[in-house]
């Protein structure tokens, strides 16, 4: 819990706008137990500090679960809208924001500049939802090579990470563009 903290209070001053899940699995004697965490990393730095340590055995498992509640209610005003648990818990227990492929093309050719285009299909739900001013696009790559300017080794397989450290800028060498996926949460 203390490490999580202070990953999730580092994290809040760099980029509070970062959505974060975590999950922490405690093996009791009778059974082994998970706590998952979902939020935006400045909710989830200011929940942490007001939650108690894990109970030590499974028998406080209700006590912390009602603290948890209370912490929750204290820390945060009642939310008007509150996605379902199902649409975040996954069959293993852990919290998972599911995006959704949305259904572009990058445009063949590409313009000069860093920025890609992308062609959306007149009419569609996406277009609508998109000039609404609803959802962004996240581009999805799969990184096979990439150098970290900290210890200028494969950042595939170096310690250090670029969320936590602003100086720290990582090369890739060697990418594919999987795809774009819808995102009303952007990381910031
Ligand atoms: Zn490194």
């Amino acid at each position: 819990m203390d490490a999580l903290g202070e990953f999730v209070s580092r994290l809040a001053s760099l980029s509070p706008g970062r959505f974060v899940t975590a999950e922490i699995a405690i093996d009791y004697v009778e059974r082994r137990t998970k706590f998952s965490l979902a939020g935006f990393v400045s909710e989830l730095n200011a929940l942490l500090p007001a939650l108690k340590p894990f109970p030590l055995t499974i028998d406080g498992l209700a006590d912390w679960s009602d603290q948890a509640h209370r912490a929750l209610r204290r820390t945060f005003p009642k939310a008007k809208y509150s996605p379902e648990h199902v649409e975040l818990i996954t069959p293993s227990g852990a919290l998972y924001m599911r995006r959704k492929w949305a259904a572009v093309e990058p445009i063949p050719g590409g313009s000069a500049s860093d920025q890609l285009a992308v062609r959306i299909k007149k009419d569609s739900d996406l277009a609508k939802a998109y000039s609404a001013g609803e959802p962004g696009l996240a581009k999805l790559y799969e990184v096979r090579a990439a150098t970290c300017s900290g210890c200028v080794r494969s950042y595939l397989e170096c310690a250090c990470t670029s969320l936590l450290d602003p100086d720290l800028a990582v090369q890739v060498n060697d990418c594919d563009l999987l795809g774009f996926m819808w995102t009303s949460r952007p990381a910031r």
